[in-house]
């Protein structure tokens, strides 16, 4: 589903030149794998992910989603950024309707279908705050519902618990799974916590830095019905 066939990213560092990211990276994500992304920070694992979510022009080697080459941002494809995600001047249930908005689905379908996703991520009582009202843990349950609304193929994920304390991380880790189980969407996660990466995903791939490459990925044998 996912096709990254030997791509390298460079960045113009005012300073320093030009500022190698990625040293031909490759990987291949089939429908419905849940696939994490592990490495130091700096090692190019969010440049990946905005590649892949179509945020970042590449120059070298290729990037295809369903056979096609990404060249732009696409609604098969939504991204869960650590924090600072959701605009606090719209409710969480505006929130998470926004991109259905964007779509042009009428107000009655779009609040019913946004309702259905706070349902699954818990936040059906606190559709009507604001986002500075909710812990960390809810904010990010809110932008999970939201990308979910959108109903797209592919989920990108960066670091999306990072900024949680250790037991609303192992909490959401948890319901993430249920999402997953439930839905069996494509799920790139980004992390540089092995513990996480492990239990979350049917496979690792393991980054070095300076510059980005995979290094070695790895399998995890868990049992998935
Ligand atoms: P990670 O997600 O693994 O922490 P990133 O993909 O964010 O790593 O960054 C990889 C490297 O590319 C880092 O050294 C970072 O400083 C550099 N980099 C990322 N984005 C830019 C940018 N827009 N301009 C210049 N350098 C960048
Ligand atoms: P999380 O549930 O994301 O781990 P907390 O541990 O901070 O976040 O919250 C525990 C519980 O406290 C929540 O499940 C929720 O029921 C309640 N809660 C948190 N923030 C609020 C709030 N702003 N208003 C009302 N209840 C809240």
């Amino acid at each position: 589903m996912i096709q990254i066939d030997h791509v390298s990213k460079s960045f113009d560092q005012r300073t320093g030149g030009n500022f190698m990211a990625l040293d031909d990276v490759s990987l291949n994500i089939k429908e419905g794998e849940f696939v994490s992304l592990l490495g130091p920070s700096g090692c190019g694992k969010s440049t990946i992910l905005n590649l892949v979510a179509g945020l970042e022009p590449y120059a070298q080697g290729s990037i295809k989603v369903n056979g096609k080459s990404i060249t732009a941002p696409g609604p098969d494809r939504v991204v869960v950024f650590q924090e600072h995600a959701l605009f606090p001047w719209l409710t969480v249930l505006e929130n998470v309707a926004f991109g259905l908005k964007q779509k042009g689905i009428g107000k009655k379908e779009r609040i019913e279908m946004a309702m259905e996703q706070m349902k699954l991520v818990h936040l059906s009582k606190f559709a009507d705050r604001y986002p500075h009202e909710l812990s960390g843990g809810m904010k990010q349950r809110a932008a999970i519902a939201r990308a979910l609304a959108m109903d797209p193929q592919i989920l990108l994920m960066d670091e999306p618990f990072a900024a949680l304390d250790e037991q609303t991380r192992l909490i959401l880790h948890k319901e993430l799974e249920e999402i997953w189980m439930r839905t069996r969407k494509t799920i790139l996660f980004i992390t540089h916590n092995i513990r996480e990466a492990v239990i979350l995903s049917d496979r690792v791939l393991v980054m070095s830095t300076r510059p980005g490459k995979i290094k070695k990925e790895f399998t995890v044998q868990a049992a998935r019905p």
